[in-house]
């Protein structure tokens, strides 16, 4: 099986809840995010060969970790990712993906070995192409969110406060339309500057997290919301 692999966290308490994981940054992305943490997985450039890095790192992990996240880039990129994915499971690890939604179809067949998802909602639907350069990527994330939900798969929504993309009254409105569509946990959490090619102001990045009024209005349209600082 092909997987690229741009790198590997060994252990991880945060990024699959309630579960000790590894993390694999898979590469590769359709889209082009201006505030990718990201960029230097966004190309390809790795021989395909990490399925067997992975299976022998999780051969000596076997006891010590609960499962693995898969991460990226963007995971759903690869079209090999299935086949890593039950092989993971079949070495008696949960499954965790971290994604965008650029890919819905490929999502619908991996929800059956998804053990939990974090999708992330970047912006309103309509507003997509601007933040991601790509026509029509709104229409996917949508499509991957209705999938999710539809599963079951156990999960969390959330979207990056971002001050370039959001003022309070376009980020109230997202949250409305999630809570709409049936968004039951939902987690805001802090953007990060990335060094020059994407700074904020000074104290720009928390503005929404010291705005109680905004935290207990997002609050009350969910029935699990999480204010996650950075
Ligand atoms: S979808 Fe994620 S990985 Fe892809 S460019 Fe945007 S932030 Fe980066």
């Amino acid at each position: 099986m092909r997987l690229r692999i741009g790198g590997l966290t060994p252990l991880t308490t945060i990024d699959f809840p309630g579960h000790l994981a590894a993390v694999v940054f898979c590469q590769g992305c359709a889209w082009r995010c201006a505030y990718c943490h990201n960029p230097h997985l966004l190309a390809v450039g790795d021989d395909g060969e990490g399925w067997p890095r992975l299976r022998d790192f999780l051969s000596s992990r076997r006891g010590l970790l609960d499962g693995v996240v898969f991460s990226g880039g963007e995971p759903l990129f690869q079209s090999g990712l299935a086949d890593a994915m039950e092989g993971v499971k079949s070495m008696g690890f949960k499954v965790a993906l971290h994604t965008a939604g650029t890919h819905p179809g490929r999502l619908r067949r991996l929800l059956p070995l998804l053990d939990w998802v974090g999708l992330d909602i970047k912006t309103s639907f309509e507003h997509y192409p601007q933040l991601t350069g790509v026509a029509g990527s709104g229409g996917k994330a949508r499509q991957s969110l209705a999938l999710l939900l539809e599963s079951g798969v156990d999960h969390e929504v959330r979207t990056t406060a971002n001050t370039n993309l959001f003022d309070r009254n376009s980020l109230l409105a997202l949250a409305e339309e999630l809570a709409t569509l049936g968004v039951s946990r939902y987690v805001l959490q802090q953007c990060r500057p990335v060094e020059d090619r994407y700074p904020l102001a000074q104290g720009e990045a928390a503005i929404f997290f010291r705005d109680r009024l905004l935290l207990e209005q997002l609050g009350a349209m969910f029935p699990s919301f999480v204010a996650r600082q950075a």
